[in-house]
This record gives C-alpha cells, structure tokens and sequence, in this order.
C-alpha cells in the first residue's frame, strides 16, 4: 500500500479508535463503492494510437452523489486515487454539503501532449466513465493538470451521449457554460474565511503578520485576500522565489502581476525593489501569526517542525503537514487548521455551481461569496465546539476527522443496508 493511502487509514482508524466505532462501520468506510479503471486508446497528433490508464474510484455516497477531482498526473496510482476520493468524502462532510467523496485520474503528463491530444483523450476517458458519472451519481471536476477547458469537453462528450446539454455533470466549467462566479477564488477565500472566525474572538486578521507558502489558485488569492483584510502578508513564494518585507508585502498587486503570467522574480524586479529575496524554507520559519502552506503536500516535516514560530497554521494545500510534524506541533501548542476544512472552499463553491446548473440559475458574485462565508463559519465553528481553542485533551484535525465521520456514520445507519 503506497504512504498516501496507509496515511488516509491510518488517520480515518484513530479517528475511529475515538469515535468507538463498530468494526463492522469501519470496513464499511474504508472500503469504496465502486473502483473503475479502464486502458483506453488515443489517436495521437501523427496518427498512432496510444494506450492511457484511467481510473475513477467513488468512496461513499451515503450522503448524496460523489464529488472529486480530475487529475491528469504521470504518478497517479490506484491507491493515490482512492485515498483522495477518501478525503473528499470528510471534506464534503465537514463544510456539511450533500456530496460523497470521489477522485479520478489518467496516468499522463499532460505538459506532453499537444491541446489536441488532451481533448481526444478526455473525450474517451469521459466516455469510458459515462456509466459511473452523471449529475444525480458522480460529478467530477478539475485537479493537478486539468483545467475549466477539460471540464467543458466532458460536459460536452456527456451531454452528445444522453442527446442534451446537461451542466450538472461537472463543475469548474467556464463561465460562458455555466460555471459559477466566484468559483476561481474560492478555496483562497474559504481560507480567509476560516482564518477570520478562528481570530473574531482575539480581535481578528487586521494587523497579524502572515506568511504565505505557494502563490497559485490557492496561496495568490489567500494571499491578496488576506492582505486586503488587513493583515500584513511579511512572506510570499512560488517555485522559484521567496520574497520578505517586514512592514507587509503588497499581495493585491504581485498577484494580478503573476495573474497575467509574471513570475514573482519579475514582479519584485519590475516593482517591488523594496521587497527582499529570502531562502525558501524560511517562508516555513517565518516570525509571523500565521502561517499558510499553500504549495505542496509535505512540506512540514520532523525536520522543519520545530523551525516554525507561527503559533497558527492554516493548511492551504493538501496534506502539507506529515503525521511527525503534526504531533510536534500538538507538543509545542501551535494550532493547525487541517486542510479538509481550510481548503474546502473549493468544493462549497462547486457544490453552488452544480446548484445553479440542476436550476439553471445565474448567482452574483456577492451571493456565492456569502453563502461561501456562512458555509466556512458554520463548519468552523462545528469543528471548534468539538475542541475549543487550547483544549489539551484534542486538535482540530481530530475534531474536523470525528466531525466529518460521525455525519457519514449517521447518514449511513439512517439509510440502513440494503436490501
Ligand atoms: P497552483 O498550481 O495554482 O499553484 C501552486 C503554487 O505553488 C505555484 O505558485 C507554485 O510556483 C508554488 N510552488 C510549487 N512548489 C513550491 C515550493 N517548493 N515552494 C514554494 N512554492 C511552490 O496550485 P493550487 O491550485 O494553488 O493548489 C495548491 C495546493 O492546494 C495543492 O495541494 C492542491 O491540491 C490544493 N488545493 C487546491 C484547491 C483549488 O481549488 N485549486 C482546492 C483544495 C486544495
């Protein structure tokens, strides 16, 4: 079993170790209602065929259709896959939207193929899947590789197959096919959002000083969205740059710069000759209030752990911290808000757009980003309760995992085992 997988179980099992879940609920829930892999062929630029891997896998569907990613990756593996769809289950859960959890993926490294290429090969991918998915049973999105343009060639390929348009079957579409205004921001605001209801009692994020690991989708608009709070955001980075300014960087203006295709290194170049250049890793030991890894997985290590000093870390990515780092941070008080709440932003705004598709509706902006903000309060405030800020006894983690697991169990144990 591949590290990414044993760590899905591993966490699920402790959960459910407190939780005194029956044996039997266990092997339900770490089991997947369905594992779909398919080899499918592809007609190639100059006219070979080339045979993919692909796999869809649906976790649990107790509480409503699956929802997960597309990944178009040269590593994805069955059980990458299956812990994802996993995790997309307790992420549905925990911000409480009537979705169960899926992944799916084709082995392939998309930056080898030419536009052409991709849209033959999601076509026939999606049309090996078409029996599992559907706006009712399973509806994908985009992930690592895939795009609003791969989104809108599945709705397309589906809807040819069942005669007409339907746009439920996928979200993170393009705007022109309905996908939903906010939808690009959402994971970076849902961020903010969490950031704001854990600080409302200690006076909020105006003012705290921010690092901010990764400046893509998530960590660029987490980052201009933070700093336009309020907050002095002192650390940026991307791949190649990390960049510090003690009085706070101007996030709103380096992100649309790298928006528009700049690198960060060309923005400080271009504007920002103030900012300095710092080391990457010291993004991670930044003397900051928060920090937000926003890049990779594993990224807080038994190495770095005991380098970090923000007593508040909010995880912008998915799995930045490894279960070592995590207890050393539970041992020195520093409080993690796990990714399954931080990040689910994503998802809630997906869970809008598939709304709006199922109704044909068109929703501003201000409504998504204000049923977006009650959605992240409520789920924060519901993790919270169950582990009030410095409890020695629980960590957010545990209590967002026992939220999102006790939902499942109940959803379950009402709907009973059929026939
Ligand atoms: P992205 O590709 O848009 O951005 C990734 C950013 O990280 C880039 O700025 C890149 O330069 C930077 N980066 C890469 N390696 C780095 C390093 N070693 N140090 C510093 N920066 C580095 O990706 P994204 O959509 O922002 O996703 C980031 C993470 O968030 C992933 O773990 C993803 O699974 C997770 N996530 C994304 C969403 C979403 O809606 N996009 C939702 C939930 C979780």
């Amino acid at each position: 079993m591949e590290p990414i997988l044993s760590g899905a179980f591993n966490q699920f099992n402790e959960a459910a170790d407190q939780l005194k879940l029956a044996d039997e609920m266990r092997a339900y829930l770490t089991s997947f209602k369905t594992v779909f892999q398919t080899q499918f062929p592809v007609e190639m630029d100059d006219g070979s065929l080339k045979m993919f891997d692909g796999i869809r896998i649906l976790h649990n569907t107790a509480r409503g259709p699956s929802k997960g990613g597309i990944r178009y990756s040269a590593r994805v593996s069955l059980d990458e896959v299956k812990a994802l769809a996993m995790l997309m289950t307790w992420k549905c859960a925990v911000v409480d939207i009537p979705f169960g959890g899926a992944k799916g993926g084709v082995t392939v490294d998309p930056a080898s193929m030419s536009p052409n290429e991709l849209q033959n090969l999601t076509r026939r991918f999606t049309s090996e899947i078409i029996p599992i998915i559907g706006p009712d049973k399973d509806i994908p999105a985009p992930d690592m590789g895939t795009n609003p343009q791969t989104m809108a060639w599945m709705m397309d390929t589906y809807s040819m197959t069942q005669g007409y348009t339907i746009p439920g079957v996928v979200t993170g579409k393009p705007l022109a096919l309905g996908g939903s205004e906010g939808r690009f921001e959402a994971t970076g605001r849902g961020i903010l959002n969490v950031i704001e209801e854990h600080l409302r009692a200690e006076g909020g994020i105006a003012g705290r000083r921010v690092a901010v690991q990764g400046f893509g989708n998530v960590g660029g608009i987490a980052a201009r969205l933070i700093h336009q709070a309020g907050a002095k955001v002192t650390h940026i980075s991307d791949k190649d740059t990390a960049l510090y300014h003690r009085d706070g960087i101007d996030a709103a203006a380096a992100y649309a710069f790298v928006a528009g295709g700049g690198t960060l290194a060309a923005w400080r170049e271009q504007f920002g000759r103030d900012v300095e250049v710092v080391d990457g890793p010291a993004v991670l030991a930044a003397d900051v209030d928060i920090l937000v890894p926003a890049a990779l997985e594993s990224v807080l290590t038994e190495e770095n752990a005991a380098a970090v000093r923000a007593p508040l870390i909010v995880e912008g990515a998915n799995g930045p911290t490894t279960t070592e780092a995590d207890a050393i941070f539970r041992e020195r008080g520093i409080v993690v808000i796990p990714d399954i709440l931080a990040n689910a932003g994503g998802v809630t705004v997906s869970y809008f757009e598939w709304v709006q598709a199922r109704q044909f509706q068109r929703w501003t902006e201000e409504r998504v980003n204000q049923e977006l903000g009650r959605i992240m309060a409520r789920a924060y405030q519901a993790v919270s309760a169950r582990c009030p800020i410095g409890s020695p006894g629980c960590t957010l983690r545990q209590a967002a995992n026992w939220v999102a697991i006790e939902r499942v169990v109940e959803a379950v144990s009402l709907r009973g085992i059929y026939p």
